[in-house]
C-alpha cells in the first residue's frame, strides 16, 4: 500500500497492526494530506503530550542482513540517515537507493567498490568519505536475520498497546520531563536557558515560592501586575489577565489566532506546535516562547524592585527585538534587518526552519 502524504512524502509499508513488528519503511509529512494522515502525524509528533518525541524515541530500525534497508536514506546508524549526516556525499552518490547489504557486498572500506560518484571527489570530500567509512566499517550484518522495526518498551520487541499506555501515563504526570526538549538551545543565551530550567522545576523566586521559604509574608503574595490574584508560576506566565495579553499580541504579530492553555506543559506544547511539528519549526517557536517568558520575568522584577511598569505593547516590542538579536547572532541565514523582521516574522523564520 502506498499513501501519499504530500510534498513527496510517502509511506511504503503495510500500515496494519503489524507495522511496528513487521518490515516496512515510513516517512512522515508535516500538516498535509487527509485527516487520517494528519492524525497519524499528530500521534507521531506527540501533540498534547509533554514528551513530544515519545514515539520516534521508542522505535528503532534494527538492521539484520541489510537487504531491506536503504544505505543512504534510512536511519539505520545512530537513528539518523547518512543522507543527512553526509549530505554532500549523498548528493554525489551514483546509486542513492542502494541497500546496506549491496554496499557491504561491494565493499564499503576506503577505496571499496561501493563508493561510486557522479564526479571525482574533492580533497575535503575525501575527508568526509573517510569519516563516513569509519562510521559504517564497524557494522556487522547478521546473515539470515531480516531488518525490522523494534519497539523498545516491551521485552518481545513488538509493539503492545499496554506498553505504550503505561509509558505515556507515566511521563504525562511528570511535568519536569518537558524541559528535556529545551536543553542546549544554543540560540538562547545561557542565563536564559538557566531561567527556563528553573521555570520548569518551579524554583524561580515567584511569590508563592518565597512564601514557602518564609521570605515574605501572606500580605505580599499578590501578583506584581496588580491584577488582584496571587502570584505563582502558572499565574504569572500563563494565566494573569495582564501578562497573558502579551501572548495574544505576539501571536497576532505572527498572524496566528489562538487561545492558550494556562499551564506550563500544555502551553509550551501548544505554542511550540503553532508553526507545524518539524524539529526546526518547533525550535523556532520555542525561541519565541522563551523570549516572551523572559520579557515577562524581567518586567515583573522591574515592577517589584524598581517600581517601573510599561505598556504591554512595549513588552511585545521587547520580545521582537530580543528575538531578533538571538536569531541574528546564532543563524547565519538570518540575514535580515530589524524593520523587515518586525513586519515579516514568519517570512524571516522560514530562512532558518
Ligand atoms: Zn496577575
Amino acid at each position: 500500500m502506498e499513501v501519499v502524504g504530500g510534498e513527496g512524502e510517502f509511506v511504503e509499508c503495510c500500515y496494519s497492526s503489524k507495522v511496528w513488528s513487521g518490515r516496512g519503511r515510513v516517512r512522515f509529512g508535516e500538516g498535509v494530506g487527509s485527516v487520517w494522515w494528519r492524525n497519524l502525524n499528530q500521534i507521531r509528533s506527540g501533540v498534547g503530550l509533554v514528551d513530544i518525541g515519545w514515539l520516534s524515541d521508542n522505535i528503532i530500525w534494527k538492521v539484520g542482513d541489510g537487504r531491506d534497508t536503504l544505505f543512504w536514506v534510512d536511519p539505520w546508524l545512530d537513528g539518523c540517515p547518512l543522507a543527512r549526516s553526509f549530505g554532500r556525499l549523498y548528493l554525489l552518490a551514483d546509486n542513492k537507493l542502494a541497500t546496506v547489504s549491496e554496499m557491504f557486498e561491494l565493499g564499503w572500506g576506503f577505496g571499496g567498490e561501493a563508493w561510486k560518484w557522479r564526479r571525482r571527489l574533492l580533497v575535503w570530500e575525501e575527508g568526509l568519505l573517510l569519516e563516513c567509512v569509519e562510521r559504517v566499517i564497524t557494522c556487522i550484518l547478521q546473515v539470515g536475520t531480516v531488518d525490522r522495526w523494534v519497539w523498545k518498551l516491551h521485552t518481545s520487541q513488538c509493539y503492545t498497546v499496554k506498553s505504550a499506555y503505561s509509558f505515556l501515563t507515566s511521563i504525562d504526570t511528570n511535568q519536569n520531563e518537558g524541559f528535556d526538549s529545551f536543553l542546549c538551545l544554543k540560540a538562547v543565551p545561557l542565563k536564559v536557558n538557566l531561567f527556563v530550567w528553573r521555570l520548569f522545576l518551579n524554583i524561580l523566586p515567584t511569590k508563592d515560592n518565597l512564601y514557602g521559604r518564609e521570605v515574605i509574608d501572606v500580605t505580599q503574595l499578590h501578583c506584581a501586575a496588580l491584577c488582584g490574584e496571587l502570584e505563582d508560576r502558572d499565574h504569572l506566565f500563563f494565566r494573569c489577565e495582564v501578562y497573558s495579553r502579551i501572548w495574544l499580541l505576539v501571536s497576532k504579530w505572527l498572524g496566528i489566532d489562538s487561545v492558550f492553555n494556562g499551564n506550563i506543559g500544555t502551553h509550551s506544547t501548544q505554542f511550540r506546535g503553532l508553526g507545524g511539528f518539524s524539529k526546526n519549526s518547533r525550535t523556532a517557536f520555542t525561541i519565541i516562547w522563551i523570549s516572551v517568558l523572559f520579557v515577562v520575568w524581567k518586567d515583573r522584577n522591574n515592577r517589584i524592585f524598581q517600581n517601573k511598569s510599561v505598556q504591554l505593547e512595549t513588552l511585545a516590542e521587547k520580545v521582537k527585538l530580543q528575538m531578533f538579536w538571538w536569531l541574528k547572532s546564532h543563524y547565519v541565514l538570518f540575514d535580515f534587518d530589524y524593520p523587515y523582521w518586525r513586519l515579516n516574522p514568519l517570512c524571516c523564520l522560514q530562512a532558518i526552519v
